[in-house]
């Protein structure tokens, strides 16, 4: 489904992605982890075509997106969830619902929103709430919401888990689960390597804008390498 080869983000001078290739199959849950400042959010800025590779290529859906204008690579199915929730503060939950839906021409967006609404009961009953007022894990959700509101084929998370307390973090990884369920393949950037490996199919291991491992994520999990550096064993 999506096919990331040999490529190279920049910051200035700073050489942020070094010759990253990566593969997400349909259907798949496919995990990157690393530590902070890796090049995780890099590399999904990249994808959603918010920053452009110097070199290399990425081909999504047997198309090549490389350098395409953001809205473009939405159209076609390639949503991100942005780190931090990013939810429209002032605009109600409802309000950013429909702006998910903003680049869809067909007429099932209310539909869509029902759905939403049944997997997120909590949104519907907020759903004249200010988005800004919500607790963490509800702009979360909203976030997702929000995104699965253009119908992502590719759905890209980026650090769904991070700030929530225990509790909502597992909620958080069942809900990806169960999207994942119904048809969208999913990829998952995480600080919270162990939850990730647990639901993963496979994963990359991103280390100062590099890949250094991947796999499995069943035996990345039993690495000791991975254990050591991740898992804080
Ligand atoms: P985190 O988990 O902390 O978000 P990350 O793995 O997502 O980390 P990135 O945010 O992709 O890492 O950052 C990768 C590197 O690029 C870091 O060294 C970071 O300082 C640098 N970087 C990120 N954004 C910019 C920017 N706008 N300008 C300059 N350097 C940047």
């Amino acid at each position: 489904m999506l096919k990331v080869e040999n490529v190279n983000v920049y910051y200035g001078a700073i050489h942020a992605l070094k010759d990253v290739s990566i593969q997400v199959n349909e259907g798949e849950i496919v995990t990157l982890i690393g530590a902070n400042g890796a090049g995780k959010t890099t590399l999904l800025k990249t994808l959603s075509g918010l920053l452009t590779p110097k070199t290399g290529t990425i081909t999504f859906l047997g198309k090549d997106i490389t350098g395409i204008h953001a809205p473009e690579i939405v159209k076609s199915g390639l949503i991100h969830c942005p780190e931090g929730r990013r939810v429209f503060a002032n605009l109600s939950v409802e309000e950013n619902l429909e702006l998910g839906a903003y680049l869809r021409k067909d007429r099932e967006v209310k539909e869509d929103m029902e759905q939403i609404y049944s997997r997120f009961p909590r949104l519907r009953e907020r759903k004249r709430q200010q988005a800004g007022t919500l607790s963490g894990g509800e702009q979360q959700m909203l976030a997702i919401g929000r995104a699965l509101m253009g119908r992502p084929k590719l759905l890209l998370l980026d650090e769904p888990s991070m700030g929530l307390a225990p509790i909502l973090v597992q909620e958080i990884f069942n809900i990806i689960q169960e999207i994942n369920q119904s048809g969208t393949t999913v990829l998952l950037v995480e600080q919270n390597a162990n939850q990730a490996l647990k639901i993963a199919n496979r994963a990359y291991v991103l280390e100062t804008g590099k890949i250094v491992l991947s796999g499995a994520a069943n035996v990345l999990r039993a690495s000791e390498d991975v254990k050591k550096a991740y898992l804080g064993a």
